[in-house]
């Protein structure tokens, strides 16, 4: 029987999980659905100086939001554990002393300036400095020491080691959306695998906790496809077997050049994270904040590098993981197209669980789970963000603020007897049923002359303040016939 797939997020926390991570982590998530494997998440947080406070929870909270579910975490734990790098040290460090006695790996005691001259002499001469086999025999490290000497500066403890990279041969590897993708080692230098501080870097990492936690696929952003060469030599230097890769497409600003940024967020008014951060004493809402929906947001960020092969856009969790594939991942860059989201946003409010859509209406309107049912009918068909509800919509809890520029649109010598008239109707018609308002009240006004053209803004003005807002039947139904005719009349005060 086949082995099941097991797939990971791994994220480090060096700052909030924005959409590119989240877009990494919904992948795997389907894929593992999808072929009923494991998600296991991975806090990859070797770099001590660049973690920031905060960001694994904002990253944890985030996929629960998102409703993408590890099966093993730091949270949940599991067989594989522990999940968060910072408590497996001793375990790399059984991974470089094997790399060391197998001559795979040395200790280098280049400082900071060694290394900035040897840049500089290069650069000088229009070359690039290149920590590797062209030149690590004529530099500060074990290969160019004896034994004596060696232990002298291993005992002063300021020391990296790094990776022997094999001379001058072509390093392959297949890549699930790129295909054969191969790379010399002239172009890859003697990468640190581990640091004085006990610490490894992430290259040794990743790969010994990958091989560890028996991951079968790799599915990360671009930006790692540079590190794919070091890796697989790392695999084959330590005997592992190597799992599949595959590197999902940057995501591009909404103007295609270049990769989205924070700032883009900030300068173009959308969210870039799934929940909100604060950073320097500045709160970037995330999409939850600013009234999108999770399983929009997801749809949307499926479109982010994946194409399906008909025209359906508007997809549940449950299709996305039918229909996705990783074999449909396209290598050119995908442009965040905010437009498209909120579009999807509103397309995914439409088939909202009537219960769910009326929970957060209550809570927004702050009213009653039976009003809000009621509210729903006529706010759902115009709700693109399900945040700024109760400003939108007051009009449904209390007599609008007529708007002065709607207010001018109807007003001439016809409004001030169109509204009497109209008012007199309901005064008249309390008892009639809403089914048969319509038809009613259209035959009251072609007896007086009236077009319903003319008739119609003008309670609207009424009744929702401006020119805009849902059906007037469904308004009157909702408000009821003395709340209408209340309105009527402040609006005939005001026009008198
Ligand atoms: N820790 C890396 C990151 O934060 C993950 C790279 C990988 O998935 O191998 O992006």
């Amino acid at each position: 029987m086949n082995k099941k797939i097991r797939l990971r997020f791994a994220p480090s926390p060096t700052g909030p999980l924005h959409i590119g991570g989240l877009r990494t982590a919904l992948f795997n998530y389907l894929i593992v659905k999808k072929m009923k494997g494991r998600l296991v998440l991975r806090i990859e947080d070797t770099d001590q100086n660049r973690l920031v406070k905060g960001s694994q929870s904002h990253i944890e909270d985030s996929l629960e939001w998102a409703g993408i579910k590890c099966d093993e975490s730091p949270k949940e734990g599991g067989d594989y554990g522990p999940y968060k790098q910072s408590e497996r040290k001793e375990i790399y460090s059984k991974y470089i002393e094997i790399l060391i006695k197998k001559g795979a790996a040395y200790y280098a005691f280049d400082t900071k300036e060694e290394l900035d001259s040897h840049r500089k002499n290069h650069e000088l001469k229009g070359k690039t400095f290149i920590y590797n086999f062209h030149n690590r025999h004529k530099l500060n490290n074990s290969l160019n020491l004896d034994k004596e000497e060696l232990k002298k500066k291993l005992d002063q403890k300021s020391y990296v080691i790094r990776f022997k990279t094999k001379e001058n041969c072509t390093v392959k590897c297949r890549d699930l959306i790129r295909g054969e993708v191969s790379v010399s080692t002239k172009e890859i230098d003697d990468k640190i695998l581990f640091k004085s501080d006990g610490m490894p870097t992430y290259h040794l990492a990743n790969v010994v906790d990958d091989h560890l936690m028996e991951i079968s696929h790799v599915i990360r952003g671009e930006e790692w496809l540079p590190s794919l060469a070091l890796h697989v030599l790392l695999y084959e230097a330590l005997d592992f077997k190597k799992p599949h890769f595959a590197h999902l497409p940057l995501i591009l600003k909404p103007s295609g050049k270049g990769k989205l940024s924070k700032r883009d967020g900030v300068t173009f008014g959308f969210p870039i994270y799934p929940l909100s951060w604060k950073e320097n004493n500045t709160i970037y809402r995330g999409f939850n904040e600013e009234g999108y929906l999770p399983e929009a947001v997801n749809n949307y960020i499926a479109f982010l590098g994946w194409n399906n092969t008909d025209e359906k856009e508007v997809y549940t969790i449950k299709e996305l993981i039918n229909d996705f594939s990783i074999n449909d991942v396209n290598i050119s860059g995908a442009k965040f197209d905010p437009e498209k989201l909120i579009w999807l946003n509103f397309q995914h409010i439409q088939v909202m669980d009537e219960q769910d859509l009326s929970k957060i209406i209550s809570k927004e309107m702050e009213t009653e789970a039976e009003d809000a049912l009621k509210m729903s009918r006529i706010i759902k068909p115009r709700l693109k963000k399900v945040t700024g509800i109760k400003q939108a919509f007051s009009y449904l809890m209390e007599k609008p603020i007529i708007d002065q520029k709607s207010l001018s649109k109807i007003t001439n010598e016809e409004t001030k007897n169109i509204l009497v008239i109209i008012s007199n109707f309901f005064i008249a018609n309390k008892k009639v049923t809403n089914s048969d308002l319509k038809s009613k009240m259209f035959s009251e006004l072609s007896n007086n002359k009236i077009k319903p053209a003319k008739a119609m803004p003008i309670i609207r003005v009424a009744l929702v303040g401006k020119l805009e807002g849902p059906n007037l039947f469904d308004l009157i139904n909702y408000l009821g016939k003395d709340e209408t005719i209340e309105r009527l009349s402040l609006l005939q005060e005001i026009i008198r």
